[in-house]
């Protein structure tokens, strides 16, 4: 099933990954697609508010991913965008993330789809200028399921 959320603001976005954030359960697996600049970080960083993480949530750009431990479960911040190939995720062991007690979020999920676990949440955000500079279309599929 699909769920689709409209945004008009990037507190929109990260009050609705807010919602969200309350509600992770450990192992669940958010593959985030969307282009540069669509908003990716802003819903995350609305996520780890939900999750009572205090601490400034930012893109990972010189390592694959992030941790972050002070909320209600851990969450997994991935950016995969500079991925080369596949064998830099089996390096940094992103089993144990993706299998995990927390929560991972993947931005650039669609570059690593193989190895996602075959139950997950599939979160598509976009952009629609006739609509507005600051509208956003989130689309959210649960797979596997
Ligand atoms: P990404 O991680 O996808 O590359 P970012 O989250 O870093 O994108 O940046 C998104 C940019 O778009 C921010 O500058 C943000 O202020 C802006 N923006 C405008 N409208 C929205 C919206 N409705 N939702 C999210 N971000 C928005
Ligand atoms: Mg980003």
């Amino acid at each position: 099933m699909q769920t689709i959320y409209e945004t008009f603001s990037p507190e929109e976005t990260a009050a609705f990954g807010r919602r969200l954030g309350e509600q992770a359960k450990p192992g669940d697996v958010y593959a985030l697609v969307g282009d540069l600049g669509v908003g990716k970080t802003v819903f995350i960083q609305g996520i780890a508010s939900g999750l009572g993480i205090l601490e400034p949530v930012c893109s990972p750009t010189f390592t694959i991913v992030q941790v972050y431990e002070s909320g209600r479960i851990p969450l997994y911040h991935f950016d995969v965008y500079r991925i080369g190939d596949i064998e830099e995720m089996e390096e940094i062991g992103y089993e144990d993330y993706f299998y995990g007690r927390g929560l991972a979020m993947i931005e650039w999920a669609d570059l690593v789809t193989e190895l996602l676990p075959s139950r997950h949440t599939v979160i598509t955000i976009e952009k629609d200028l006739e609509q507005g500079f600051d509208y956003r279309r989130i689309r959210m599929e649960e797979v596997g399921i």
